[in-house]
């Protein structure tokens, strides 16, 4: 059974792109997968101190897990929860591992010229709330099917993420959030082809 959703605000975040936005303490978060197999690059930073923000490797220990699964909660920089999944209506691919893609990314990749990157809609999302990072923490992975084999070698997967799945995160402090809908398509990342996402803020 779904949980209960009241929709106060509707962002569509078009392929490619990012988007920022200001998050309470209880907010809901929900993320759809519009078309499937599209990953989202997802940050969460404490609003009153923008050096706490949401840690891959301070999740990793405080969970011990390689990453969040219903009911576990992302973890801060001072190892405080900062969002909790709720609900999980996708199949559960949310890695934890990889750092948000970027111009070099592409370069080493073969690209010749400009690509959009999370990175850049990282920062260009934050630059529309005014703020500024001089780095880039490691985005959560939703949606992400980076296939861990038990030998330590690994494999990009296309997601298995089916149009219209979703997570509901719950915001445990006041937070400025960024999604990216990844523009990955030197890869399998996003099933070869970047489409749009939805984002929802409830209660
Ligand atoms: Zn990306």
């Amino acid at each position: 059974m779904a949980r209960s959703f009241k929709a106060k605000q509707s962002f569509h975040v078009p392929a490619r792109t990012g988007k920022g936005f200001p998050v309470r303490k209880g907010d809901l978060i929900r993320i759809t997968d519009l078309h499937g197999q599209q990953p989202v690059d997802f940050w969460a930073i404490n609003r009153r101190d923008l050096g706490e923000y949401l840690s891959c490797e301070h999740t990793k220990p405080s969970i011990e897990k390689l990453y969040p699964g219903q009911g576990d909660s992302a973890y801060t920089t001072h190892r405080r929860p900062i969002v909790t999944v709720l609900e999980d209506r996708s199949p559960g691919q949310h890695d934890m591992q990889f750092a948000a893609c970027d111009k070099w990314r592409y370069k080493e990749l073969g690209v010749k010229g400009k690509h959009a990157s999370c990175t850049d809609n990282f920062h260009a999302a934050l630059k529309s709330l005014k703020l500024r990072l001089p780095f880039t923490p490691q985005p959560w992975n939703l949606f992400t099917n980076f296939f861990i084999n038990p030998d330590g070698t690994f494999a990009v997967k296309a997601p298995d993420t089916k149009p219209g799945d979703s997570i509901i995160l719950r915001a445990d402090m006041d937070s400025y959030v960024v999604v990216s809908a990844c523009p990955q398509d030197m890869n399998l990342t996003c099933g070869g082809n970047p489409t749009d996402i939805q984002v929802e803020i409830g209660r």
